[in-house]
């Protein structure tokens, strides 16, 4: 028996109002992600990934179509609903890590298993941070690490979460090339290891050569 895909976009568009008059961002956007699957979404500035991903998410709602996450329909839900829903099954890493800058690596990785109520979060959020090669940084504030470590320190507060889907908007577009190399092996070692299914929005070609899947975004339309 085939199991539920862990994401299926179907006939996605998003429309606002500019003013110029309506403005089709996307349109029909179909995509189907199964566990452990990697998808890599490029485009040029401006295309409407970030869009796409907000809508991926539910952090954003279409103008047509539909998305659900491990079967479940984002439409008809409240804001609150879909953060329930988003958060049982996604977890997310940006461009800029988004870290918290006055709680230590470890408080942030600890903050969304605490969150949550899990139960032993600082053994695990310490677990999470030796796997990504920062167990001695522990006690470091965001500002007192590199770029390349900060996004290290995302990626374990991201996994420690157990996502059956990471969600990535340019993961290295803040990195250099040696840096950016570095988390992308970690994001696709992760994703065999546990079988978090990946999808990225990236301007970088290593990142999405490396994917299972790679769509370009073009004119608001994702190639074949
Ligand atoms: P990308 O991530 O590919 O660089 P974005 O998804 O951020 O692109 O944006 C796509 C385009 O849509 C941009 O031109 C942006 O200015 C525009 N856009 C995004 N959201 C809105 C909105 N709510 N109203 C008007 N324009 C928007
Ligand atoms: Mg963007």
């Amino acid at each position: 028996m085939a199991s539920t895909p862990v994401l299926v976009a179907r006939q996605l568009s998003k429309t606002v109002s500019a003013p110029e008059g309506e403005l089709t961002l996307l349109e029909h956007i179909d995509l189907t992600v199964q566990g452990g699957d990697t998808l890599a979404i490029t485009g040029p500035s401006g295309s409407g990934k970030s869009t796409l991903l907000g809508l991926l998410a539910g952090l954003d709602v279409p103008s047509g179509g539909d998305v659900r996450l491990a079967g479940e329909p984002f439409s008809g839900l409240d804001e609150d609903a879909r953060a329930a829903l988003r958060g049982r099954y996604c977890s997310f890493v940006f461009q800029a890590f988004h870290l918290v800058a006055d709680l230590t690596a470890l408080e942030n990785v600890m903050l969304p298993l605490e969150i949550a109520g899990a139960d032993r979060a600082r053994d695990k959020a310490r677990h999470w941070l030796a796997r990504v090669g920062l167990g001695k940084r522990e006690r470091h504030f965001p500002l007192q690490l590199s770029g390349g470590e900060q996004q290290r320190v995302a990626l374990a507060r991201a996994f420690a979460m157990e996502p059956a889907l990471l969600f990535a908007d340019e993961p290295t577009g803040s990195l250099d090339r040696a840096n950016g190399d570095q988390v992308a092996e970690m994001l696709f070692d992760l994703n065999r290891d546990h079988g978090t299914a990946l999808v990225l929005v990236t301007h970088d070609p290593a990142l999405a050569r490396h994917c299972g899947t790679h769509h370009e975004l073009v004119e608001g339309r994702l190639s074949a």
